[in-house]
Parts: structure tokens; C-alpha cells; sequence
């Protein structure tokens, strides 16, 4: 049984199998995921008055936006100057191998087996 399989279904709150069920019930990861999911379900259910503050999502995601360094910064090859540079280069040499072929496609003394 995948344990990923078993912990996202219970987070995704999708109804879980038998043969999931039994899996939880032996292991230790799986089975500390349903309790705190369903510690986090009975929470929720106990205070239904609980509601999210208006502009909550907006105000953690300017928070979050505003976190310094939170971005790891590119590699080399995922820059974008590097990576059309490397396009640029990978056609230039597709139409360079097009153009020797069709050269000896019609200079037959150009081609392997052409009589000169
Ligand atoms: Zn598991």
C-alpha cells in the first residue's frame, strides 16, 4: 500500500477503503495522519461559528510576498538569456545539418558512394 496514496485521500477528505483503513491501522504515519486530520475535522465541526477573517488569504499572501529570500534564486541553465541562447544554438546547428544534407543530396560527389 502506498502510504502517499492513503495520506492523500484522507486530506483530500475522500471516503477511504477497507484495505486503506487497514493499512492506517498499522502504520504509524498513515495512522498519525487520520488523527490529526480527524482532530482537525472535529475541531472544525465543534465551532462551526469559527470563520475566516475578510482579506485573510490576501493578507497572507502579501506577508508572504513581502518574506525576503523566500525564492530560491535560478540556476545557471534556468536563466532565461541561457536558455534561448541554448534554443538559438540547438537551431542553428538543426539548419546547418539540413543544409549539408540537402548539399549532398545534390552534389553527389558530396555523399558517401558518389562517384567523382
Ligand atoms: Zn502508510
Amino acid at each position: 500500500m502506498d502510504c502517499n496514496r492513503v495520506q492523500e485521500m484522507v486530506a483530500r477528505g475522500e471516503c477511504v477503503g477497507p484495505a486503506e483503513r487497514a493499512h492506517a491501522a498499522v502504520c504509524a504515519a498513515c495512522s498519525a495522519v487520520v488523527e490529526s486530520w480527524g482532530q482537525l475535522d472535529a475541531l472544525l465541526q465543534d465551532d462551526p461559528a469559527v470563520t475566516v477573517p475578510q482579506g485573510f488569504a490576501d493578507r497572507v499572501m502579501a506577508a508572504i510576498a513581502d518574506q525576503p529570500g523566500t525564492v530560491a534564486p535560478l540556476r545557471w541553465f534556468e536563466r532565461r538569456w541561457v536558455q534561448l541562447g541554448l534554443v538559438q544554438v540547438g537551431a542553428l546547428v538543426s539548419l546547418f545539418n539540413l543544409f549539408r544534407f540537402v548539399l549532398r543530396v545534390l552534389v553527389p560527389s558530396l555523399s558517401l558512394g558518389g562517384s567523382p
